[in-house]
């Protein structure tokens, strides 16, 4: 089912490097270094895109 593949995709984190911005997604936890940069330090984005107003 297609709705399962999106379900799965929405338990996927995605962490996004502080250093150059690349997102990197991970399965659970964070990501060893940036694909990118090879940087350690993340924060974790923000998946919803419903704005309050
Ligand atoms: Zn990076």
């Amino acid at each position: 089912m297609a709705e399962d593949h999106a379900t799965t995709r929405n338990f996927t984190d995605v962490y996004v490097c502080q250093k150059c911005n690349a997102t990197n997604r991970s399965a659970s936890g964070m990501p060893a270094k940036c694909r990118k940069c090879q940087s350690k330090r993340f924060r974790l984005k923000k998946k919803k895109k419903k704005t309050a107003a």
